[in-house]
């Protein structure tokens, strides 16, 4: 299912050579097509016929219309379900890619070369793909699994600081609930560059993608991956519709601090473990003033999210470095004294 590629990308075109697909599909964004794309034409060995499909970068290609773009072209390639589509990108473009690939003609194979290290770690693994509409994250999309995924992490050289920092939360955030000698590797990374990640890539998938193994669609265990997430995406809109939006590494390494704080407010863990994982998680993320925002509206999007049911607000918090639960009910109480010990850390 994972592959890391060799320089010589060996492994894909054995794939492509046992596929045989009738034709290839390569969607790319304006920065992939410039920075990884090369790589990938000088080393596909195969006479098989392909197009490639550029589409800006960003959030805001996640839409319907871009949706609706695409399917167009693909009728113009007259594809057939024996084509296969390759995703070479990050997140948005494997969730937009892998949504038009499993929507086309009731479903084509796709592959995805995940370029972003949180594509790498997290949104290339466990077959949820979508598209955003009216202003509601991937409110539209399938289930659907890539034929395969290949990494090569090497793309990660050309990718901005900011965004490898924010893939960097959810490998933290695998260690923090499954496992601890991960998290351990992680934190002693002194200063975080593409190389210093290298090493940790392969155990941040694996931990991804076990978890999605066991369920697949969301009913149990995989809501543990959600930490950090609930108080996270809630800051992550409200500083959108402020026009200030952040990263969304940021927003999660946020919602851990709180959420940690939670699962010690519930004695989950001790004051100590909880100020340990907190002061780890300070080093790597700067602090971000929310003081703007007032717990009401933070609960109101919480309610709204769509992993929540009949209103009641639900954590999957620590209960340990390497361990969680999910399913938590946590009240607005300690809720507000969460975001409150984060406006007043020193
Ligand atoms: P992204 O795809 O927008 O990539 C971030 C930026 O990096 C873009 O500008 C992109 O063009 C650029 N880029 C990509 N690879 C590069 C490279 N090698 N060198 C230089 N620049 C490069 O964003 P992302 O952070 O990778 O992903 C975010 C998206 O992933 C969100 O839409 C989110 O909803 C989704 N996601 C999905 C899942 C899932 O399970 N499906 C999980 C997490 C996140
Ligand atoms: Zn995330």
């Amino acid at each position: 299912m994972i592959s890391i590629l060799d320089e010589d990308f060996s492994q894909l075109n054995e794939f492509l050579h046992r596929l045989q697909p009738t034709q290839l599909l390569i969607l790319v964004d304006e920065n992939t097509h410039e920075y990884c794309l090369p790589r990938l034409l000088g080393n596909l060995e195969t006479e098989i016929p392909f197009e490639i499909i550029e589409i800006e970068a960003g959030e805001e290609m996640k839409t319907l219309e871009t949706a609706a773009q695409l399917w167009e072209i693909l009728t113009e390639f007259e594809t057939d379900r024996k084509a296969l589509m390759i995703n070479l990108g990050g997140g948005v473009l494997t969730d937009l890619g892998g949504f038009i690939a499993s929507t086309y003609k009731r479903g084509i194979p796709f592959i995805n070369i995940p370029t972003t290290l949180l594509g790498m770690c997290d949104a290339s693994i466990g077959g949820k793909t979508g598209i955003d509409h009216q202003f509601l994250k991937n409110i539209i999309g399938t289930f659907a699994n890539p034929e395969q995924i290949f990494v090569f992490p090497k793309f990660l050289e050309t990718l901005p600081f900011e965004e490898l920092r924010s893939g960097f939360a959810e490998m933290l955030k695998h260690g923090l609930i499954i496992d601890e000698k991960h998290w351990n590797d992680l934190i002693s990374i002194k200063n975080l560059t593409p190389q210093s990640v290298f090493p940790f890539i392969e155990t941040s998938m694996k931990i991804k993608q076990k978890v999605v193994e066991q369920d697949f669609t969301e009913q149990n265990i995989r809501k543990t991956l959600n930490f950090g997430h609930t108080i996270g995406h809630a800051l992550e809109s409200l500083f959108l519709l402020q026009g200030k939006p952040i990263m969304h590494g940021e927003a999660v390494a946020l919602g851990m601090i709180c959420e940690t704080r939670i699962s010690m407010l519930h004695g989950l863990i001790s004051e100590e473990t909880s100020n340990t994982i907190i002061s780890h998680l300070r080093q790597f993320f700067p602090d971000i003033d929310t003081k703007q925002f007032s717990v009401e509206e933070i609960l109101s999007l919480m309610r709204n999210d769509k992993k929540n049911s009949h209103g009641t607000i639900n954590f999957s918090l620590l209960t340990g470095i390497g361990n969680s639960a999910y399913n938590c009910s946590v009240d607005a109480e300690h809720i507000n004294k969460s975001l409150h010990y984060y406006q007043n850390l020193p």
